[in-house]
């Protein structure tokens, strides 16, 4: 009771108890060190990626960004300081997401989500000593990038249907197969690739390999081929490719984690990958509802603002509370995650939910800003492409519905 007490007498001042709207208390995940790497890194992002948003959205995000990042330390922010990270608690990785969300380029997130959430987590979790040694330390300098290989044309959703065999030839394996949509495919210098080492075998036939895709001088190694650059429908800052293997030579010690249990490390891969994913789409959503804000008050038509006809109010409420009820449920299910407990199926929910919920925020968006909304110098119209692929990538809102109706053992 002290507590309200203290509360009601500093919001009301004369007695009267009045809403705070914009209460600055940070939210009980984060501590003042995850606070002030959120100032840091917000205005990094701020100064550094968002006045390349258009030209990037062309070129694509150069590889010096990374670099960039590495040496302010925005890569390593939860792995071993042995490594050259920041030994910092999984909550970090969420505020690096949500900074990420200012350079309103999901193109340019994506690449980086992609070696800190989805390549390097693997490599932390199941490489032996000399793996890591090779991979963490110049990935975390962003001196090395890193992509991640999942998907062919044969196979998505299915992973254990996928068809890139990795056959055992004396000491090593010879890797042949394709991958596509990979991210960061154009530009890397290795892969996480999950390939078939029993190709009779379904789940338990299945193995990762770290595999080199360039030598020493860049070249790309040999059997390896940038098939194809694929162009694609948002995300334009990210370069996304088809990869094609043709007894790519690798040595026995490429294998990550253990031979035949690939399925299961890249499903706990995914997880990592999925809570990164939920916390891009709340922090974009809040980006987008922002912009938007700020334009519904300035736009006038039939004499007012058009944020204070009635229609367009609630749709900012119905936007605001899907947002936070999103983020609220985001944190919850990051805060098990970082105790160590794998809530796979609180993990789907966010993900479909997150996913879902952005997409409707950029629709409502675009309304809102209306032929202004369609144009590209209105970001909203990025942002509308950009994250529509939320519901595709990661695991497609449909196999979320599964993973999250099968664990009701239907
Ligand atoms: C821009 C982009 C970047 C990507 N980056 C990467 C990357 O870096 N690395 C990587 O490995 N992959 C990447 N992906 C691939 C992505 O993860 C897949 O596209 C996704 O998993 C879906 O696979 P699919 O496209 O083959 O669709 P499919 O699996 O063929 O699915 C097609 C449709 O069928 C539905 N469906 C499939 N199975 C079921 C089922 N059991 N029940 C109900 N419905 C079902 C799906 O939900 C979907 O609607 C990327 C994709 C894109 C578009």
């Amino acid at each position: 009771m002290a507590t309200a007490t203290a509360k009601s007498e500093s919001a009301a001042g004369n007695g009267v108890l009045k809403p705070e709207h914009d209460g600055s208390r940070k939210h009980l995940l984060f501590t003042d060190e995850h606070e002030d790497l959120r100032e840091s890194m917000q205005a990094w992002v701020q100064k550094e990626l968002y006045p390349h948003r258009n030209e990037w959205e062309e070129t694509t995000w150069p590889n010096e960004a990374m670099k960039r990042a590495g040496e302010l330390g925005y890569l390593g922010l939860c792995f071993p300081e042995e490594y050259g990270g920041q030994g910092g608690d999984y909550f970090y990785s969420i505020v690096r997401a949500e900074c990420m969300s200012y350079s309103a380029s999901g193109g340019t997130n994506m690449g980086f989500a992609v070696q800190t959430d989805m390549v390097l987590p693997p490599i932390e979790m199941l490489g032996t000593e000399e793996q890591k040694q090779k991979y963490l330390p110049p990935s975390i300098k962003g001196e090395k990038i890193g992509c991640l290989g999942i998907t062919e044309p044969g196979a998505g959703s299915d992973v254990a249907g996928i068809r890139t065999k990795a056959v055992k030839d004396g000491d090593d394996y010879l890797i042949s197969g394709s991958k596509t949509f990979i991210t960061n495919g154009v530009r890397a210098d290795f892969i996480v690739l999950v390939a078939k080492t029993d190709p009779d075998a379904r789940h338990d036939g299945i193995t990762l390999f770290i595999v080199d895709l360039r030598d020493d001088e860049g070249d790309l190694v040999e059997g390896f081929e940038i098939a194809r650059k694929l162009e694609k429908m948002g995300m334009h800052a990210s370069d996304t490719a088809e990869l094609s293997f043709d007894e790519v030579r690798v040595p026995a010690d490429a294998v990550l984690g253990e031979v035949g249990k690939g399925f299961y490390h890249i499903s706990w891969e995914l997880q990592s990958e999925r809570m990164v994913a939920a916390a891009g789409c709340v922090a974009g959503a809040e980006r987008m509802f922002e912009k938007t804000l700020e334009y519904a008050k300035d736009r006038e038509a039939f004499g007012r603002p058009i944020g204070k006809f009635q229609a367009i109010r609630h749709k900012f409420a119905e936007m605001a509370t899907k947002i936070e009820a999103a983020k609220q449920f985001n944190y919850v299910t990051a805060w098990r995650y970082a105790n160590g407990e794998y809530p796979v199926r609180e993990i789907s929910m966010v993900k479909l939910q997150t996913s879902q919920m952005c997409c409707e925020v950029a629709d409502e968006c675009v309304q809102i800003l209306g032929g202004y909304g369609y144009m590209k110098e209105y970001e909203i119209e990025r942002s509308y492409r950009d994250v529509r692929l939320n519901r595709i990538g990661a695991g497609t809102d449909e196999i979320m519905l599964e993973v999250i109706g099968r664990s009701y053992g239907l």
